[in-house]
């Protein structure tokens, strides 16, 4: 299902096109035998969770959590489309969120694809491979919800295309895609500040100089209330906090944006922070900045950070005191070599904490409650039902 926003004002945004403008991580896993892509089944959504049960009004139920699934119900951070090679086919990446339950999709691109003519398929496979942001993913996967639209689940496109270094082209490159999908892509990201992992493939982190020069694409994603998804790391175990001036320095010049943070800046290069001293940076950045919210997808983060019960405990206690600034998410890449036990198995995963957070927090972080505030989308979670 496609929920379409009208756009308006890109125009003045930008004059000189105005009277043209219409109106209006995460590695494969290996190829064996094994792990063809098995055919689309005729699926349908987990038992028990359903759109009709997100539809407000006077006869919506209640949500049992002794006897419905904890895992996520928004997919906030699904890449459609992998790094180079072959995509799952779209209508099959649908069939697994609605076999999982998961109702609500952002549809990622990748902000990173690698050159046809180099045969890689994962930048990591191929260092020295330049992966650079482009358009043909985010191209592809408009064109694919378009004619295949499903009717369970509701998808929002995001641009990924964006290269924070090279800011200028951005507004000319929302106008392309203006032209054809006008009013479709309400998500920007992921897209990258700093990645360390990307940095043998001639990623370097974007130089704070280019900051102050993404004001006239900010000004549109304001105007249209359109979330920015920045990947930025923090650093690495030997230097945490190596980058976050970075974010910062985002966060201070463009306050009044919608900023997701994802994976609370963790990566596979900064597994050892201890979870006292992340949870405090991350809780003053939450207070200093009222309009950031934090992607908390990536099996890196619960397989680092969410593996002890104590570890545990402080991240259910932080996400119960900050409900309305969470996103729940896979990080899942729709390779070709990945099957539905993959994107079963990250659902499971990134889910895990969920089942441990106070009602309040499982409304709005696992039923989605937070996403479709922030996306004025015409849904609702349900109440929790309390024990008789
Ligand atoms: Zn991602």
């Amino acid at each position: 299902m496609i929920v379409k926003q009208m756009v308006m004002g890109m125009a003045c945004l930008m004059a000189a096109s105005c009277a043209m403008m219409p109106a209006g991580e995460e590695a494969p896993t290996a190829t064996t035998p094994e792990a063809v892509a098995e055919p689309a089944p005729q699926s349908a959504p987990l038992p028990g969770r359903t759109l009709a049960m997100f539809t407000p009004g006077p006869d919506q139920a209640c949500y049992d959590r002794d006897t419905l699934p904890s895992t996520m119900v928004v997919d906030t951070h699904n890449h459609f489309r992998p790094f180079g090679g072959a995509a799952i086919p779209f209508e099959e990446t649908v069939s697994y969120l609605e076999r999982t339950g998961v109702l609500f999709a952002n549809v990622y691109g990748i902000g990173q694809s690698l050159p046809f003519s180099s045969g890689c398929e994962y930048y990591l496979d191929c260092v020295g491979t330049p992966a650079i942001p482009s358009m043909q993913n985010d191209l592809a996967n408009a064109a694919n919800l378009i004619d295949y639209d499903p009717e369970t689940v509701v998808l929002t496109l995001s641009m990924t295309f964006p290269d924070l270094a090279r800011p200028q082209q951005i507004p000319d490159q929302i106008a392309l895609l203006d032209r054809t999908y006008d009013g479709l892509f309400r998500w920007m990201g992921e897209v990258n500040l700093v990645k360390q992992a990307l940095m043998g493939n001639g990623h370097v982190a974007t130089p704070m100089e280019a900051i102050p020069e993404w004001a006239p694409f900010m000004a549109i994603l304001r105007e249209r209330n359109i979330p920015l998804a920045i990947h930025s790391d923090l650093g690495s175990d030997e230097t945490p906090w190596h980058y976050a001036g970075l974010m910062e320095e985002v966060l201070r010049t463009y306050p009044d944006n919608t900023i997701i943070w994802m994976h609370m800046g963790l990566s596979k290069e900064l597994t050892t922070l201890a979870a006292e001293e992340h949870i405090a940076k991350m809780q003053g950045f939450l207070d200093t900045y009222p309009n950031l919210y934090l992607d908390i997808s990536w099996r890196v983060v619960p397989d680092a950070y969410f593996d002890t019960s104590e570890k545990k405990a402080a991240y259910v206690a932080f996400f119960n005191a900050n409900p309305g600034r969470i996103l729940t998410g896979t990080d899942f890449v729709a390779s070709h070599v990945k099957t539905f036990e993959v994107y079963e198995e990250e659902v499971a995963v990134n889910s895990a904490i969920l089942a441990d957070l106070d009602d309040e927090a499982f409304r709005r972080i696992a039923l989605g409650e937070t996403y479709f505030r922030m996306l004025d989308l015409p849904y609702r979670a349900p109440d929790i039902c309390k024990a008789p």
